[in-house]
C-alpha cells in the first residue's frame, strides 16, 4: 500500500472493496452485476440473461434499450442536453400539453424523481389554500402503508415510522388516517387540513388497489370540505394498470397528481400535474428545479409518450395482465402452501406469499427471473408494458418450476 501521507489509501488498495465507498443503505446481491439489457432481459458480463420482471421498479416501462428511446436520447444528446428553466424548453411544453390533453390536469411542473413530484404537489396544495385565504389549512393527510418517496415531506405524509425514525420531528404538518377506513379519515380531518394524498394502487405497501367505494368517498369528502385531493401515481401511472392513469380505472379524478418512474422509461424524470386553479398559485419564484424538465429528459419522456399513446398499447397491457393474473391464480391453486393470493391491477401484480417473500425472490433469481418484493410479504411483478407473450409464458414456467421444487423440499 502506498502511504499518501494523509491517511488515505492508494487507489489500488481502495479498488479491493469498491462497494464500501457507497453508503450501506442498499443491499444488492454481491455476485450479480448487469452490463446490458435488451427488451425484457438483463444480461451479465458473462452473457447470462435474466428475465426482468421488476423493470427497475416500474421504471423501464418499455424494457431495456428500446430502439425508439435509444434514438430519442442519442439524437437529443447530439443537440442540447440542458438549458436552465430561465429559458423556454419547447419539448417540456409539448410533453406538458400531451399530459394535460390526456388527463384531468391543466398544467404541469417537471422534476427529476417521484419524491420531488410529491414535494411539488404538497407545496402546491399549501400554496392553493393560502392563496384562497385559508392559511390555517396547512396540514395534509396520508394513509397507512403508503409510500411517497424519501424527502422529508414525502416521508412525513406517508407516516411510516420505520422510514421516518431519526429524521422527522413529531409534528411536521402531516397526519395519517387508516387506509380504506372512512371513519378514521373523517376523524383525522380538522380545521387545519389542506388536502389528502393517496396512491390509487399502493405499491411498496403491498400492491393494493383502492376500492371504488373508498376513492369515491374520499373525493366527495374533499369536494364537501374544499380539500385538495392528490394522487401519487409515481408507480401506478403511465399505462401500468392498462389505463394511462390508474385513477381512470375508477372514474375519479384528483386535483393534483405526481408521476415519475415509467414516464422516463429509465431516464430520471418526474412530473406534478394540477388543475389550473392550483397550478396558477405556483407563481414565479415559488418553486423550481435546476434539472427538472431539461431538453434531454423531455426528449426521452416524449418518446415514452409516443409508445404509451400508440394505438392499442393500453389494450395490450390489459390483455397481457389478464393472462398473467389468470396464470398466477392457477399457481396459487396448485401451490397453496407457498403462495396465497394474487393482487393488483394491470401489469402491477402482487403475489402474496405463505413463505418469506425474500426466499421465493432469491429462488426465482437463481433461476434467472428477477422480481421485486413489497410490503405484506408480497412478490411484486412489474414486467415492461411491451412484454412479449413468450416472456410472460416463460415467467410462469420459471415460477411453476421454482414452486414445484420448493414444495418438494
Ligand atoms: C417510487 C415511488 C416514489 C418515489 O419516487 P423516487 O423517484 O424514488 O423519488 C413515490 N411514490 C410512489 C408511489 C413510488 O412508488
Amino acid at each position: 500500500m502506498t502511504d499518501l501521507g494523509n491517511g488515505a489509501e492508494s487507489p489500488s488498495s481502495v479498488q479491493l472493496n469498491p462497494r464500501a465507498a457507497l453508503w450501506p443503505n442498499y443491499a444488492p446481491p454481491q455476485e450479480l452485476i448487469f452490463t446490458h439489457g435488451r427488451g425484457s432481459e438483463l444480461v451479465t458480463e458473462e452473457g447470462i440473461a435474466y428475465l426482468d420482471f421488476l423493470s427497475g421498479i416500474a421504471v423501464n416501462s418499455f424494457g431495456h434499450a428500446h430502439p425508439h428511446l435509444v434514438t430519442a436520447v442519442t439524437e437529443q444528446a447530439k443537440k442540447l442536453w440542458h438549458v436552465s428553466n430561465t429559458f423556454r424548453i419547447p419539448a417540456a411544453e409539448r410533453l406538458a400539453s400531451r399530459l394535460t390533453a390526456n388527463s384531468f390536469a391543466d398544467c404541469v411542473f417537471f422534476a427529476n424523481s417521484g419524491t420531488e413530484a410529491m414535494e411539488a404537489g404538497i407545496k402546491s396544495i399549501r400554496a392553493y389554500q393560502a392563496a384562497k385565504g385559508n392559511s390555517e389549512r396547512y396540514r395534509i393527510i396520508g394513509f397507512s402503508d403508503s409510500f411517497h418517496g424519501r424527502t422529508l415531506a414525502a416521508l412525513a405524509v406517508a407516516g411510516n415510522p420505520s422510514h421516518m425514525k431519526a429524521f422527522i420531528p413529531l409534528d411536521y404538518g402531516f397526519d395519517q388516517a387508516e387506509w380504506e377506513d372512512l371513519e378514521s379519515l373523517r376523524s383525522t380531518i380538522n380545521k387545519n387540513t389542506a388536502g389528502i394524498v393517496l396512491e390509487p394502487v399502493q405499491g411498496e405497501g403491498g400492491i393494493r388497489p383502492i376500492s371504488k367505494e373508498f376513492i369515491g368517498a374520499v373525493r366527495s369528502l374533499c369536494d364537501e370540505q374544499d380539500l385538495v385531493l392528490m394522487f401519487d401515481e409515481v408507480q401506478c401511472g403511465i399505462g401500468r394498470t392498462g389505463k394511462l392513469f390508474a385513477h381512470q380505472c375508477y372514474g375519479i379524478t384528483p386535483d393534483v397528481m405526481a408521476l415519475a418512474k415509467g414516464l422516463g422509461g429509465g431516464f430520471p424524470v418526474g412530473a406534478c400535474l394540477t388543475t389550473a386553479a392550483i397550478g396558477e398559485t405556483m407563481v414565479v419564484g415559488s418553486h423550481g428545479s435546476t434539472f427538472g424538465g431539461n431538453p434531454l429528459a423531455m426528449a426521452v419522456a416524449n418518446a415514452v409518450m409516443d409508445l404509451v399513446l400508440a394505438p392499442g398499447l393500453l389494450e395490450e397491457v390489459a390483455r397481457k395482465a389478464e393472462y398473467l393474473f389468470a396464470q398466477l391464480q392457477q399457481l396459487v391453486a396448485r401451490f397453496p402452501a407457498l403462495i396465497k393470493s394474487v393482487h393488483g391491477m394491470g401489469l402491477m401484480i402482487g403475489l402474496k406469499c405463505e413463505i418469506p417473500n425474500t426466499e421465493l425472490l432469491g429462488e426465482l433469481r437463481n433461476r434467472h427471473l428477477i422480481v421485486g418484493k413489497a410490503g405484506d410479504n408480497m412478490i411484486r411483478l412489474l414486467p415492461p408494458l411491451n412484454v412479449s407473450d413468450d416472456d410472460l409464458a416463460k415467467s410462469i414456467h420459471i415460477l411453476a418450476e421454482t414452486l414445484q421444487d420448493l414444495q418438494g423440499e
